[in-house]
């Protein structure tokens, strides 16, 4: 896998494009190609820092560095040792010659496009890879209103850096919104969100909630760093900051959705389940099932940000808060039963997407450590099912009733929400050790 580029091309079948979207879009792929050689100068899975620091260096070192140039922890820098010094490398500069094509690519598609405002955006975009004014660019990104074609380009999510979790890898996403899809994620968006502001305190209130955007593409390319992650869906920008003035937006890709259902979910909902619970869901279902907990999964980060929690949980908040937000989005999933935008039956069918896909990490995926996370989550969750009652193994796993999971599962939501909002780090490791018995769960194998 690490081998092979890091570059993923999907052809979806897109027949609502006008020839001029067409054109524009095959200019955007052919700039999102282009990030391809930036990522494997980057990429190097032999050392904690890939290749954002020197070889060999040390934690304290690059510590002690960044105390008299803040700009050697700059999320948009490369460190390099000259003359026996560390020196902080702006990636504009470093990449200089790799980005000027990608530039000119953009300029192209904005040379191209009939939509002005996305001309505009493409501009922004292609100075901020050549000078590093990437807060603009994604302040422009921002504000523009919903547009069926979308790319987003540049330094973004920090995965690589395992030394300090803070240098950015080039990746590229372009997709064209599946305006069905969309529609339905936005009805889960108003109803999730709106209910989560009237559970707040007047003195609690926080107004991003009104500036969450979402869509649903459908994806022609994945290139860099997020053709190794194969995201679901992302919710960008990453900046707390940013993200309180500004808002945010979900992107939930298609045909990562696709994939995750076909090689992981559907194979395990196969295996593990007894015979007469699989004949209460047809193939279609688990499919929509496993895109609509993706859709609720990322409202359910939403729903959940408090500001302190990566603070008090340190190493151990991304298990509390993936699991958070899977448990948590399916709890909020009875705000779409109240208001009759989902029934039983495909509230239901998204749990068995998400527990089939726990069980395939706890069973199939052992040796995956960038997966760690998740599959311990994973774990957690079958494991607290189980010893609740709310999921049973009689000729394979399947639950009594709807009732005793949904309640169960939202005990579980209650619990990873306290640890989140005022739990220690001694809280969580204790929760988890209680619950996160992988080895327990290879019966099922
Ligand atoms: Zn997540």
């Amino acid at each position: 896998m690490r081998t092979s580029k890091p570059i993923l091309l999907f052809k979806p079948t897109l027949t609502l494009l006008s020839k001029n979207e067409s054109q524009v879009l095959e200019v955007l792929v052919e700039a999102g190609k282009l990030i391809i050689p930036i990522y494997i100068a980057q990429e190097n899975h032999n050392q904690l820092g890939a290749n954002f620091y020197p070889k060999g260096i040390s934690k304290e070192e690059i510590e002690k560095a960044a105390k008299k140039d803040p700009k050697i922890l700059s999320p948009y820098t490369v460190v390099e040792k000259i003359n026996g010094k560390l020196v902080a490398i702006p990636y504009h500069v470093k990449y200089a010659n790799l980005l000027k094509p990608i530039a000119d690519k953009l300029i192209e598609a904005a040379n191209i496009t009939d939509n002005k405002e996305f001309a505009r955006r493409l501009l922004i975009q292609a100075k901020a890879l050549l000078n590093g004014s990437y807060d603009e660019a994604t302040i422009a990104w921002m504000k523009m209103k919903p547009y069926v074609l979308d790319i987003n380009i540049g330094p973004v999510e920090r995965y690589d850096d395992k030394l300090f979790f803070t240098k950015t890898s080039y990746q590229a996403w372009v997709g064209v919104m599946d305006e069905g899809a969309t529609k339905r994620a936005r009805q889960f968006r108003d109803i999730i969100l709106s209910a989560r502001k009237h559970s707040l305190m007047s003195s609690e209130q926080v107004d991003f909630y009104d500036k969450v955007q979402i869509r649903v593409d459908d994806l022609l390319l994945f290139s860099g760093l997020i053709a190794r992650t194969v995201f679901l869906g992302v919710d960008v920008p990453n900046d707390p900051n940013l993200m309180e003035k500004y808002g945010s937006e979900i992107t939930i890709f298609n045909q990562a959705n696709e994939y995750r259902f076909k090689h992981e979910v559907l194979p395990a909902f196969n295996r593990i389940f007894s015979v007469s619970f699989k004949k209460l869901f047809s193939i279609r279902d688990i499919e929509l099932g496993t895109l609509y907990s993706t859709i609720l999964h990322e409202l359910g980060h939403v729903y959940l940000r408090y500001r302190d929690s990566e603070k008090r949980l340190r190493d151990l908040f991304p298990i509390i808060d993936e699991l958070s937000a899977y448990v948590t989005g399916l709890k909020v999933g009875g705000y779409l039963l109240l208001k009759d935008v989902t029934d039983t039956k495909q509230l239901e069918s998204m749990m068995v997407a998400f527990l089939a896909r726990s069980f395939e990490m706890v069973l199939y995926e052992k040796d995956n450590r960038s997966k760690y996370h998740y599959m311990l989550g994973g774990a957690i969750f079958i494991n607290y099912l189980l010893e609740s009652g709310a999921i049973q193994e009689k000729g394979g796993v399947s639950w009594p009733n709807f009732t005793k999971m949904f309640f169960s599962l939202s005990e579980l939501a209650v619990v990873l929400d306290r640890i989140l909002s005022c739990g220690t780090r001694a809280d969580a490791e204790v929760f988890i050790k209680k619950y996160g018995n992988i080895k327990k769960l290879q019966r099922f194998k």
